[in-house]
């Protein structure tokens, strides 16, 4: 195994299949085109600045990675990749003592860092490598200067909005109590810092606190959660997180997520109500926001309107996505595909969906490129694996993996949610012109 910082290229894709799906939700089980969970480091490692991501995997894997993630010439990277070499997997030598090795000379290395979280992959996987046991006693050599975590970014088990599902539910364990009598409300996923600091203004305008957020900018400043702890979900892909903070006795606050005016609006709603907040405060809190971003969205819609798309299982932003682009910018839902389709966090986005929408849950591929080719519709969100192909079979498409990367969430951000899907449509137009 080498410590190995950086690399190039793109990852695997992986099939998989998940649990039943409703009945009215066509749920497909064949190939997947969807990166893995390690590319969640890419936005995590931004957000938890004093986090490292020491990914233990293959010489793919580190290309993924670094590809993902970008060069960073003047600034040293907070993830790396311990490569496992052919005499690890080969079992011809401890895997455990080398990762020790890598470890201690990279904490000599970076006194920066505060948190370290071992990342496993599928090669990691495959040998039956154990992490966990590997961070407890890592931790027992650098606690309390170094925290010492694992979670998998395996493409064996995940889809890439995965990896920060279990990177947030590795952290739950450790958070301290909360023990006031006071309820808290604690926003839970990653989200841009100019998008949190708008959401702690208007939760200040609101009346609402305290706030929390995890994860935190800082992990010296890790929430506390308890009985008293209100979360709303950020993201829709975080089911393991959400159960094990209800786990330690906080609710959850039933909302759609916060993409565009109404989503925005929706998810606010649900913290006003569980913290007392009247009719009449939220209406004057937020009006002018509201009427702002929605002044804003007129000019998208109108380049938008009655344009069909198609959105292949990604990101699992899909669903609040569908219900975003034809409620607020009326385009036609050809299909919606989402990788997994968690019915009870995904409630209050499915009611706003129309009736007769075509969601499928997991993926077929051959047959769901199929399904596209027969609609040709006006915009395809995707993977970047199959936007290149459509592309050239002159179908416009979205990556959807961008949609992670960009700060979409709020009233604010509506307007540069809907740009996202109309730039694509301009530069065909102008393509064709
Ligand atoms: S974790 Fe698996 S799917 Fe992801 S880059 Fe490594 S080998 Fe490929």
């Amino acid at each position: 195994m080498n410590a190995h910082v950086n690399a190039a290229v793109q990852g695997c894709a992986e099939g998989a299949a998940r649990e039943a799906a409703p009945n009215h939700v066509r749920r497909e089980n064949g190939q997947r085109e969807v990166f893995c969970g390690l590319t969640g480091i890419v936005w995590l490692h931004r957000k938890i600045q004093d986090a490292f991501f020491l990914v233990v995997g293959s010489r793919t894997c580190a290309h993924l990675i670094q590809s993902a993630a970008g060069v960073m010439i003047f600034a040293e990277p907070r993830f790396a990749t311990a490569i496992m070499e052919e005499k690890d997997l080969a079992g011809l030598t401890d895997a455990n003592d080398e990762l020790d090795r890598i470890v201690a000379q990279l904490i000599a290395r970076r006194p920066d860092i505060r948190l370290l979280f071992l990342v496993g992959s599928c090669p990691s996987e495959v040998i039956k490598l154990d992490l966990s046991r590997a961070a407890l006693r890592l931790s027992q050599s650098f606690s309390p200067r170094v925290r010492i975590l694992n979670y998998s970014g395996s493409g064996i088990e995940t889809t890439f909005t995965q990896g920060e599902d279990a990177c947030l539910a590795s952290l739950v364990p450790g958070l301290p109590p909360f023990g006031t009598s006071e309820d808290q409300l604690l926003i839970v996923g990653s989200l841009a810092d100019v998008v949190e600091d708008q959401f702690v203004r208007l939760f200040e305008e609101l009346g609402i606190g305290p706030v929390r957020f995890l994860p935190p900018r800082n992990s010296m400043t890790l929430p506390g959660v308890g009985p008293n702890t209100k979360f709303l979900l950020a993201q829709p892909f975080l089911a393991d997180t959400a159960r094990a903070l209800q786990e330690r006795g906080a609710t959850r606050l039933a909302a759609p997520f916060p993409l565009g005016v109404e989503g925005t609006t929706a998810w606010l709603r649900a913290a006003a109500d569980a913290f007392g907040v009247s009719d009449a405060r939220f209406v004057d809190v937020t009006r002018p926001y509201r009427v702002r971003a929605s002044r804003a969205l007129a000019h998208y819609r109108d380049q938008l309107a009655g344009r069909s798309i198609f959105l292949f299982p990604d990101s699992q932003l899909e669903i609040p996505l569908a219900r975003f682009l034809s409620r607020e910018l009326s385009m036609q839902l050809v299909e919606v595909g989402t990788p997994y389709l968690h019915r009870e966090h995904l409630a209050e986005e499915l009611k706003l969906l129309p009736n007769d929408v075509a969601l499928t849950e997991g993926q077929d591929v051959d047959l769901q490129l199929d399904r596209c080719r027969a609609a040709r519709p006006d915009l395809v969100v995707c993977g970047l694996g199959l936007a290149n192909p459509l592309e050239a079979e002159g179908m416009t498409t979205k990556w959807s993996i961008e949609l992670v990367f960009t700060p979409i969430q709020g009233f604010e951000q509506a307007a540069d949610l809907a740009e996202l899907f109309a730039r694509p449509l301009a530069r065909r137009a102008k393509l064709v012109a």
